[in-house]
């Protein structure tokens, strides 16, 4: 039986003939890692149809022994200069038309490429290591679940020390603070701590505003582990929220239900995203959740695919693992945001952020 990595290895292989290209150059660093197992930050692969070339540098030769998985006519390079070495050794071999990651190769980059690896002809790709990696393991969705379990214990944590009085930063610094403590092996993104009018704003990163009693908290925060994050957000009331901040939290949760009620691996995104849309269009706020329904979610904190109804055409396939994550934002009074992560199998899905509660706490 295939491992994962030569299944992800020969599934690109046979894409090779419909893009036209004999080989593939990866070098963006999580997709080395979906492919091979590497997690260190410089690496690059030279993929033909027969080989695989690893190549990294003199500070991870330890690091590329221990993880770089076994594959079929893999070999570690530990080189300085990439390119030039690519063309010395004729890594390409006799590849004419090779393919790169235009999404993840500078402009400045890829000319350095294109002047130095001479004698080929170059096909800038879209996607297509994307569509490979957006397919997860069961192990790899347990990594997530993982670094949800962390998120819950932080999360439990936040909800017994938050109070009125605190900044926004104090509750990011001690989400830092206990996420690290937890085994957390990274945050992904910065804290979004958003209370009270704030709350308005969907990436509203902690600021040194004062929570005041009865306001409504959004927080949004990753955790990592095993090289997988977890991003969930969670929105509390520190003291008793007015009937309408409450009104708005029970329209958001409602609409995250639904959406993970039918959650199905096969589904088209916008179709996902319709379902918690037209809960929050039908109660008037459609306007008001101005982003999509989620994202894909692994070794970055946003993957393919998007889930939302920009990509009429776009399907979440089954091993994705999606972030369900509606909102409603209300400039100069308040905004509401809950998010889970899901594996989307073929009957459904798991939610890997089950371990923390959702309907709304009140803390004091
Ligand atoms: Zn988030
Ligand atoms: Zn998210």
């Amino acid at each position: 039986m295939q491992t994962i990595h030569e299944h992800r290895i020969s599934t690109l292989r046979s894409e090779f003939d419909k893009r036209k290209i004999d080989a593939l150059i990866i070098s963006h660093v999580p997709h080395v890692a979906y492919l091979t197992g590497f997690t260190g930050s410089s690496a690059m692969l030279v993929l033909t149809r027969s080989a695989v070339h690893f190549l990294t540098d003199g500070r991870y030769t330890e690091q590329a022994r221990q993880e770089v998985v076994a594959l079929p006519n893999l070999t570690i390079h530990i080189e300085r200069e990439w390119w030039k070495f690519v063309h010395e050794k004729q890594l390409l071999e006799d590849a004419r038309n090779v393919g790169f990651e235009a999404s993840h190769l500078s402009v400045a980059a890829a000319e350095v490429m294109k002047k130095t690896v001479e004698g080929r002809e170059w096909q800038p790709l879209v996607g297509m290591v994307e569509a490979v990696v957006m397919v997860k393991t069961r192990d790899e969705a347990d990594a997530i679940r993982e670094a949800a379990g962390i998120a819950a214990k932080v999360y439990d944590h936040v909800l017994r020390t938050t109070k009125a009085g605190m900044t926004e930063n104090d509750v990011a610094a001690e989400v830092a603070y206990v996420s690290k403590k937890l085994g957390s092996e990274g945050e992904g993104f910065e804290t979004i701590v958003a209370s009270g009018v704030r709350g308005a704003l969907p990436h509203g990163r902690a600021t040194n505003k004062v929570i005041q009693h009865g306001e409504l908290v959004t927080l949004d925060f990753g955790c990592r582990s095993r090289g997988f994050y977890s991003d969930m957000t969670r929105t509390f009331a520190v003291g008793e929220p007015s009937l309408f901040d409450r009104a708005i939290f029970e329209l958001v949760l409602r609409a995250n239900e639904a959406a993970i009620d039918v959650a199905k691996g096969g589904m088209k995104v916008a179709e996902l995203d319709a379902v918690a849309r037209d809960i929050i269009k039908e109660a008037g706020y459609g306007e008001d959740f101005a982003h999509g329904l989620g994202h894909g979610l692994g070794r970055e904190v946003h993957e393919k695919p998007s889930v939302s109804y920009r990509f009429p055409d776009d399907i979440a396939p089954v091993g994705a693992v999606v972030t369900i994550e509606p909102g409603v934002y209300l400039a100069e009074r308040c905004g509401v945001r809950i998010e889970d992560d899901v594996w989307l199998t073929e009957t459904g899905c798991e939610v890997l952020t089950d371990a923390t509660p959702k309907h709304l706490v009140i803390v004091e």
